[in-house]
């Protein structure tokens, strides 16, 4: 298996659709590249190419540059649509049984597609007003445009697939009642509650969470009408921002703050360049935008009245390698600076939301990082519950989702075609 496929989560069949794409074979290359994903176009444009597919191209290891495979990927996607080329999703001869899927971020639309193509009806559950999940509302605009998602949650809709848009598990209805409704549910919500910051100061108005930031931009975007724009709270323009974190999450807020019109934007982490964990074009993007990066550099304390007004930073040091064996930040005791900031946005990561607690089910177990314990089938401790995407594996990134979202509705497939055995036999 080449280098490119095997490190692409989809192992999908990209020096196959090279071909035919060099070839102009575009429908034939669509249609295979359609074969292992839910969301060509979409993977395309947001996969960090650089630490999967492309990152492990043999022209690059040869030291030409990689194959922009991500970008053919996408060419290929937004061709299909615009030729009518995207089929519609056909429903497999009905099986009688039903499968609830509690979240409609990709790991769910994908498990849904599979799950709706084999036959069972399929009923998706989101307390957002829109499907999508992080692809609506936390990845911005300029990276993915809304109208690409959308239209593939119309094609799955138009498949024949439920969404219940508005509904949250666990307050409008429970785990217990989905689980009465449906054969099985798979279980696909996501890591939403932000790591905080525990310094001095940290509680004053003007420090705000990534994903508040985000929402508010991505819902702004899509026209709604967003109050914290209104009052400027969630808004960067004029403003000093200071965003504190080294991951992707943080590239989008910096990027996004500078489209808002921010006076000037920073970026604090406590790193060095070579070992943050954001992608290095969307560094080398944010600073072509005119974002200043502060490495080894960490917040001590929010200085100011009621609202922030600096960040008061301390210089790092790189220590001895933790447990995932990265360096350590230590603070260097020797120095500390001031950085005016009137928005400091918290990019310091996801964890998952406190389940059981929320769906009110203890039986259903979480492992010691508040994710899902899944055995090798991704099945939950309860049984016919599943569970895929970041819940089960943590934070992690689109194309994993769509991944999980695959390889689940094959055990679903699995576990209800066990269930049907009794009454087949009966009849
Ligand atoms: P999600 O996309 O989070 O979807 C979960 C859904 O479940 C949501 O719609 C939520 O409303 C719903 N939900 C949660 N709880 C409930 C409940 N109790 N009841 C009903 N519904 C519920 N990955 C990349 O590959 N490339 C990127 O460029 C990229 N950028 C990112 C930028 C940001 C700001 C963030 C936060 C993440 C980014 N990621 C990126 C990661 C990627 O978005 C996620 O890994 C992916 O979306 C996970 O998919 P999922 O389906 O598991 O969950
Ligand atoms: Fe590369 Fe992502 Fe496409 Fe796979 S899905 S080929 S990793 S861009």
């Amino acid at each position: 298996m080449p280098y490119c496929q095997s490190h692409c989560p989809l192992h999908n069949h990209i020096p196959d659709w090279l071909r035919l794409t060099a070839e102009g074979r575009l429908r034939e290359a669509y249609d295979l590249s359609a074969r292992t994903s839910t969301m060509p176009e979409i993977c395309g444009r947001i996969c960090p190419q650089d630490r999967l597919c492309e990152g492990n191209c043999v022209i690059e290891f040869s030291g030409h540059g990689a194959v922009t495979i991500g970008s053919v990927e996408k060419y290929l996607g937004d061709n299909a649509w615009k030729e009518g080329w995207v089929r519609p999703i056909e429903p497999g001869p009905a099986t009688g049984q039903s499968v609830g899927i509690i979240g409609a971020g990709p790991a769910g639309l994908t498990a849904a597609e599979y799950l709706r193509r084999a036959g069972h009806e399929v009923h998706v559950y989101d307390r957002h007003d829109r499907a999508g999940g992080l692809l609506i509302y936390g990845i911005p605009n300029f990276k993915l445009d809304k109208s690409v998602v959308d239209r593939r949650v119309a094609r799955i809709e138009e498949g024949g697939i439920h969404i219940h848009r508005g509904v949250e598990v666990g307050a409008d209805v429970t785990l217990s009642e989905l689980r009465e409704r449906h054969d099985a549910i798979f279980v696909a919500t996501g890591v939403y509650q932000s790591r905080e910051l525990t310094v001095d100061g940290a509680d004053k108005n003007g420090v705000i969470r990534a994903i508040d930031f985000l929402t508010a931009s991505n819902r702004s975007g899509l026209g709604d009408e967003v109050a914290a724009h209104a009052d400027g709270s969630l808004l960067a323009k004029d403003r000093n921002v200071v965003v504190i974190g080294g991951g992707d999450t943080a590239m989008d807020c910096v990027r996004t703050a500078v489209r808002q019109g921010a006076a000037s934007v920073k970026c604090l982490y406590r790193r060095d360049r070579e070992n943050m964990p954001g992608s290095r074009t969307e560094v080398a993007h944010a600073e072509e935008e005119g974002v200043e990066f502060l490495w080894l550099s960490g917040p001590a304390s929010i200085e100011g009245g009621e609202r922030a007004e600096k960040v008061q930073a301390n210089r790092m040091q790189l220590g001895e390698p933790d447990a995932d064996g990265r360096r350590r930040p230590v603070v260097d005791p020797s120095s500390s600076f001031a950085l005016d900031a009137d928005l400091v946005i918290l990019a310091l990561g996801f964890e998952p939301e406190p389940l059981p607690a929320i769906f009110g089910e203890t039986g259903l177990n979480v492992d010691q990082w508040g994710t899902l314990e899944c055995d090798e089938n991704m099945m939950t401790s309860l049984p016919g519950v599943f569970a895929g995407g970041d819940i089960a594996r943590g934070a992690s990134l689109v194309v994993w989702a769509v991944r999980d979202g695959r390889d689940v509705a094959e055990h679903i497939e699995t576990y209800l075609a066990a269930e049907r055995k009794p009454s087949a036999a009966a009849a």
